[in-house]
């Protein structure tokens, strides 16, 4: 049967045009890409060598026909270690760690050995008279080869299955599959000559998928983007390497882009990117359009490291961006972040990036570098996050109560339940620091649920009317407010556990009368109608809107701290204070005045004619054992 030459043209010109492709797209700092190339002409020389092989019989000298049937063997048994070093190189991006590939080459390198003297020997193929090829009697050998690199190849690919993103992990089983048929096609059918043109067809699924530097570059900047990024360290993570990342943010990029538009920001972004692609040794990547990122290309890289972290120094950074007359005012952030020791993940790592982010920054301040201590500061508060999430089924909450006296009464009436958290990893965590992560990141919902229970649970196990305790101040957050079943939910805990709603106060700051106020009014009606009695925690503290007051249903109004701090010692804390006392009286609002702490201010308050005091001068927040205590103490009448 003669030899099909056909599919062997074809792999001729699909080779051609994928490389000539490949020299004219831009190639990302991956080893990968070199060896892909290789991949490429390997094929490209095989494929040629066929047709030699093929078409030069009868016309050619024997030696040329030798030279061109090694030349096949050669480039053809070459592609398999070759596809094995491209699977190694996508998890370790410098082939630093290549050495563990030379078991697996051994038989690759004696099967190069057995070709080359097959020149000489007829062991591998022998040449009659006319050019014709014939199979020598361990050829069987070079196919024993090629299922051990497959199984090599493998083993490889499962061993990084879960650190190779899922495309090219595809691709190459589709590689192996397609290559593999091709090879069994052509041992049954020999005139068959597919194998070229099977290995042309995965280098141009390959080409198309995965080499395709755009899935991994950013299109402005050419630098690598997320994907890219997080190819490169992935492996990195996993393996444990000790490597550090730097970062720069445009910190203002949004409001910018609202003001100069995307293009002519991001020809001044460019200009950013340049300045930074001046340092050789580094690969830079820009991970969404305010944030950069770079790490050394390898260990030779520290002078260059250095050189660039000097000039991102903020007035380096400043002037040089000046000096380009960028024209537009960037706010930038710079820091570097430790692996493994600051984060150990690369999830870990963006979002320790969403949280710079987050950390504001000084008006008119054009730049500045995140320390080690705002890197610490990030890393407790990704923690927290993590640890108040699961905080009601870790047991790592409980409630303390601060007593709140009645001025008219003269005893303690009531008291607010406060909420603590103490978990293993974090110690101590003040409500101050996990309630706002806790409303960021949707967790308050289960706290309030939480205290809400706590509260139930402990009143019924007292007997508050006996104790002289007529309720019980909770506080509720502006998210839980914005909930449309905030007051049917609470009702429901209420009513469960047989607890009176009158016994029960619930605290709202204005901050949750901004975002929904239809909703959070109907909650409050109803929680109020219920027999709630509705508290507005802090005023005094944020944009206090005197309409808003007067439209909720609000009993009483708790005066913050700060509007007491200096009642003391300052007139106009003074005028503020009384004025905002009768103002309350006038509008028939309770007035509970909080953070008091010396006798001075509560003989001054108690002089104003306030209803209610809280403060460390009457108690400190209690346990419960503490606060019954305290209550049964005052139920025997003094002298
Ligand atoms: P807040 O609602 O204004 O609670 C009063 C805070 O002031 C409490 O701090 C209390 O211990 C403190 N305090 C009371 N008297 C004095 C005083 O005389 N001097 C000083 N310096 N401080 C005083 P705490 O317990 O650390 O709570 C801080 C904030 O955390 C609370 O402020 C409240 O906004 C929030 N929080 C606490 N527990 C809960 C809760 O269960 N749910 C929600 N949503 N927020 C809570
Ligand atoms: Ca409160
Ligand atoms: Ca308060």
């Amino acid at each position: 049967m003669q030899p099909n030459i056909w599919f062997n043209i074809c792999a001729l010109f699909v080779l051609i045009a994928l490389i000539g492709l490949h020299y004219i797209k831009f190639n990302a700092p991956f080893k990968k890409y070199y060896i892909f190339l290789v991949m490429a002409w390997l094929s490209l020389v095989s494929t040629v060598a066929s047709l030699c092989n093929n078409i030069l019989p009868g016309h050619a000298p024997l030696w040329v026909l030798r030279l061109s049937n090694v030349t096949y063997f050669v480039s053809h048994g070459l592609l398999l270690p070759a596809l094995l070093l491209y699977v190694h190189s996508l998890t370790d991006h410098n082939l630093a760690d290549w050495k563990r590939l030379i078991p697996w080459l051994i038989p690759s390198t004696f099967s190069m050995l057995l070709i080359l003297t097959s020149w000489y020997s007829d062991s591998l193929f022998w040449l009659d008279e006319g050019g014709s090829y014939h199979r020598g009697s361990m050829m069987w050998l070079l196919y024993l080869v090629t299922v051990f690199n497959y199984i090599g190849i493998l083993v490889r690919l499962v061993r990084s299955w879960h650190l190779i993103p899922r495309q090219e992990a595809t691709s190459i089983v589709v590689f192996l599959a397609i290559s593999l048929g091709a090879v069994l096609i052509q041992l049954f059918f020999p005139w068959l000559l597919v194998e070229n043109f099977a290995s042309a067809l995965c280098i141009m699924m390959f080409q198309l998928t995965v080499q395709n530097p755009e899935l991994i570059l950013d299109g402005s900047t050419g630098m690598l983007n997320k994907q890219g990024f997080s190819n490169l360290l992935l492996p990195m993570f996993d393996q444990r390497q000790s490597f550090q990342v730097g970062f720069l943010m445009v910190d203002n990029y949004h409001e910018l882009e609202k003001v100069y538009g995307y293009s002519r920001l991001e020809s001044r972004i460019n200009v950013l990117a340049n300045f930074l692609k001046q340092h050789p040794g580094i690969v830079f990547a820009r991970l969404d359009s305010r944030l950069f990122c770079f790490l050394p290309e390898n260990k030779q890289s520290t002078q260059a490291w250095t050189n660039l972290l000097q000039n991102l120094d903020e007035e380096t950074l400043i002037s040089h961006l000046h000096k380009r007359r960028i024209g537009v005012r960037m706010q930038l952030k710079t820091g570097t972040v430790n692996c493994p020791q600051d984060v150990e993940s690369f999830n870990a790592l963006m979002n320790l990036f969403d949280m710079a982010a987050r950390v504001p920054m000084a008006k008119g301040q054009d730049a500045f570098r995140l320390s080690s201590v705002d890197v610490m500061k990030l890393r407790r508060r990704k923690l927290i996050e993590e640890q108040v999430r699961s905080a009601v089924k870790d047991n790592s909450l409980s409630m303390v109560y601060q007593p709140i006296y009645d001025i008219k009464a003269r005893r303690f009436c009531s008291a607010e339940a406060l909420m603590r958290m103490y978990t293993e990893k974090t110690g101590a965590v003040s409500p101050g620091e996990f309630i706002s992560i806790a409303e960021d990141n949707g967790a308050i919902l289960k706290l309030t649920r939480f205290a809400v229970e706590s509260v139930c649970g402990f009143l019924n196990r007292t007997d508050p009317n006996r104790l002289g305790l007529d309720w019980v101040n909770i506080n509720l957050s502006a998210v839980d407010c914005d909930q449309g079943d905030l007051s049917a939910r609470l009702l429901e805990i209420i009513h469960s556990n047989g607890v009176e709603p009158g016994m029960i106060s619930a605290e709202v700051t204005e901050s949750a009368f901004t975002s929904m106020p239809d909703s959070v009014l109907s909650n409050l009606t109803d929680l109020s109608q219920a027999g709630v009695t509705i508290m507005l925690d802090d005023y005094g503290t944020g944009y206090s809107n005197l309409n808003r007051v007067c439209s909720m249903p609000l009993d009483v109004v708790k005066l913050d701290k700060s509007l007491v701090d200096n009642v003391c010692t300052s007139e106009p804390a003074r005028i503020v204070m009384e004025n905002t006392i009768s103002m309350m009286k006038r509008l028939n609002k309770k007035v509970l005045v909080e953070g008091v702490e010396t006798k001075e201010q509560a003989d001054y308050l108690i002089g104003q004619g306030v209803d209610y005091i809280q403060g460390y001068y009457y108690a400190r927040p209690m346990d419960e054992a503490h606060l019954e205590e305290l209550f049964r103490s005052q139920l025997t009448p003094v002298g």
